[in-house]
């Protein structure tokens, strides 16, 4: 062929060929990623990594953050509404255990256990895929994102203006899954991951001697009180069909038995499936934190720092990655989840900007390899199998939306 032809032109199953074709590749980048995982907001190896890929396809980048990544594929019809593409790129705190040979991580302590190594390499080829086999009819959009693990990197991505310079028609991004094999995909409608907020809450009393406590204000029954009120809170003013999660992950108070404290800490994660749920239980924890400190002469402070949004999957794109999975993978190979999970990620920023999105499940898992630990296992591994699927159904989906 000379130069490339056009995406629109492609069946399914051409682009999945055309992806295979590019396996070794992927997996190359998957494998040199890997081997260099770097923590959040520290993805500098990946960053020049990447530019030095996508400078040798001829693709134009340009950063928005120290570690973020836009990549632009023009169109060849036209230069508005572009699909946009998410990759988060960071590594985790944890000690990679034995196996693979010649890939395993070169950074003590920190390992690709979430699969981003594989967001990366499957973004890469969806790269290579349209800048030298079939151009895309509008413009595609790279996202290379740092910091999903901790801190998000995606508001702030949104928020130093990465989406400007051209009309976004729709957001995709998918996320490697042991649980489900190497060659499916799941999907899901409506809501798939929770938001996360986390308070600290700190109950002032009084301390004293543990034996006159008529002279101090006892912050340590306060606390007490306030974790048994809380839960009331999910059984009695939450609609019990919405999922929320309220745990007191810490509490730390005092010092001695025979001393009374002086104050109580404690933190705990809040999360949930719908908006207006998640404002209203960090309202109600903070008037709950006053009112029982009240009642026992304490005094409290609540502190509240907002982490990822409700991750909700919007109809149309859901709809088209869910046609592209089944024309690429056939129907048997296309799971609709029963379930959102609780987890939370921050790709749904992506969103606020009034953008649709999707986010899917790529299934990595292989029980016959062995390959079923958990993301965030220091055994997490994925079947490279599922690489080129990866790029093939991303590939279709940017099709399909390019038709519409
Ligand atoms: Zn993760
Ligand atoms: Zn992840």
């Amino acid at each position: 062929m000379d130069g490339p032809g056009e995406l629109a032109e492609l069946s399914a199953a051409e682009i999945l060929s055309a992806a295979e074709g590019l396996a070794r590749r992927v997996t190359a980048h998957r494998r040199t990623i890997h081997a260099g995982p770097e923590l959040s907001g520290q993805e500098h190896a990946t960053c020049a990594y990447v530019e030095g890929v996508l400078d040798a396809m001829g693709i134009e980048h340009r950063r928005v953050l120290r570690t973020a990544i836009v990549a632009t594929i023009p169109g060849s019809r036209s230069q508005d509404g572009a699909v946009g593409l998410r990759a988060d790129m960071d590594a985790l705190p944890i000690t990679e255990a034995e196996g693979r040979e010649g890939y395993r991580s070169r950074n003590d302590g920190v390992m690709h256990a979430c699969g981003h190594d594989g967001h990366v390499a499957v973004q890469l080829g969806v790269a290579e895929l349209l800048a030298t086999v079939a151009r895309p009819a509008k413009p595609v959009r790279l996202y290379f994102q740092p910091a999903e693990e901790r801190d998000g990197g995606a508001l702030p991505m949104v928020q130093a203006g990465a989406l400007q310079g051209v009309s976004h028609d729709a957001i995709l991004a998918l996320h490697c899954a042991s649980h489900v094999p190497a060659g499916k995909v799941a999907y899901r409608h409506g809501p798939v991951t929770a938001s996360v907020d986390e308070i600290t809450i700190t109950i002032q009393g009084q301390g004293g001697h543990a034996a006159h406590p008529e002279t101090t204000i006892d912050p340590i029954p306060v606390a007490a009180n306030l974790v048994t009120a809380a839960q009331q809170l999910l059984t009695r003013e939450i609609d019990p069909v919405k999922p929320v999660v309220l745990t007191f992950g810490s509490i730390h108070g005092g010092t001695r038995p025979n001393v009374i404290a002086d104050e109580v800490r404690l933190e705990l994660t809040v999360r949930s499936l719908d908006k207006s749920i998640r404002q209203f239980l960090l309202k109600r924890v903070a008037e709950l934190t006053d009112s029982v400190a009240q009642t026992h002469r304490a005094t409290a402070t609540v502190e509240v720092t907002n982490g990822y949004p409700v991750g909700l999957n919007d109809p149309r794109p859901t709809a088209v990655v869910a046609t592209a999975a089944t024309e690429v993978l056939g129907p048997e190979n296309v799971i609709l989840e029963d379930e959102p999970s609780m987890g939370s990620e921050d790709f749904f920023h992506f969103g606020d900007t009034g953008v649709e999105i999707c986010m899917y499940r790529l299934g990595v898992g292989n029980a016959e390899l062995g390959i079923e630990a958990p993301l965030h296992s220091p055994r997490f591994d994925l079947d490279e199998s599922a690489l080129p699927i990866g790029v093939a159904v991303m590939a279709t989906a940017i099709r399909n939306l390019q038709a519409l």
